[in-house]
């Protein structure tokens, strides 16, 4: 069984076609954690886990970009694919996400963490990470008190993360989703416990080749964050799905020169350990 550990089939973009979209998943053996990005979509990824008897699971949280209102362009790391989205800007209440987090669907806080990226002309940019940071503590603290792992987003600011985890333990640790960074910087999060969760960014040309040859296949979670970040040798327009977490796998396994069954193993326990699933 593969499973995709950060997936958004509760967005918009599924709307016509969840059911199918699980249903394909679940007859190919893959699981498929959804994972909230504000209120409506954490509501909405725990909604779906319970319609499913098995191996569909749910992460709540507020994605940093969600915490200010504003319009943001979300571009795909080369540029190919541009995305608008509006956000309300949302706060956060601590009672909303304790009620979703205590259920047992419920596997991990995310998606949470700090996005320095999305920054725009005129923003407060002090301002808006005194406030990521501050919502980042506040999901730690949620995550300890359920006792469950967090699902990090972390978009140019590996070092401010590392330093959070390292004063604010999350006693359950967790993983850092759509792993972008270095390998000396994935090692210091794997040090602190966390695992690296990697996706279709990966197979995009050979730039992470290095950090997939470095980091231990103990340590690496796969995922698609479809409908985004659609995998090689898919066409990159095209919209991504959970099912498509086996090309991920099969781009690791030719970087290591093991099999995909060796990945598809290894990465599962991974996540069946990270995540109590
Ligand atoms: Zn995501």
């Amino acid at each position: 069984m593969l499973i995709d550990t950060h997936a958004h089939v509760n967005f918009a973009a599924y709307k016509d076609d969840w059911k199918e979209i699980v249903e394909k998943c679940l007859a190919s053996d893959t699981g498929i954690i959804n994972v909230g990005s504000q209120l409506s979509t954490s509501r909405r990824a725990l909604d779906l886990a319970q319609k499913f008897e098995k191996h569909v699971w749910a992460a709540v949280g507020i994605h940093p970009v969600h915490l200010k209102a504003g319009k943001f362009v979300h571009h795909d790391i080369d540029e190919v694919a541009e995305v608008e989205f509006e956000t309300r800007g949302e706060d956060f209440v601590w009672e909303n996400y304790f009620q979703l987090a205590q259920d047992e669907k419920v596997v991990a806080i995310g998606e949470v963490g700090l996005d320095y990226h999305h920054f725009q002309e005129g923003n407060d940019i002090q301002a808006l990470k005194k406030k990521q940071k501050e919502i980042l503590l506040e999901f730690i603290k949620l995550a300890n008190e359920v006792q469950k792992p967090v699902m990090l987003h972390c978009w140019d600011g590996y070092d401010d993360l590392l330093e959070i985890l390292q004063k604010n333990p999350v006693l359950k640790k967790g993983v850092v989703h759509s792993f972008i960074g270095s390998h000396k910087t994935a090692r210091k999060f794997i040090e602190l416990g966390y695992k690296i969760s990697l996706n279709g960014i990966a197979t995009y040309g050979d730039s992470y080749n290095r950090l997939i040859s470095e980091i231990d296949l103990k340590d690496i979670l796969l995922e698609t964050d479809c409908p985004y970040l659609t995998p090689r040798p898919l066409e990159r327009q095209m919209r991504n799905e959970p099912l498509f977490v086996k090309y991920v796998a099969e781009k690791i396994a030719q970087v290591k020169k093991v099999s995909v069954e060796e990945v598809e193993k290894n990465t599962t326990q991974n996540a069946r350990e990270v995540f109590g699933i």
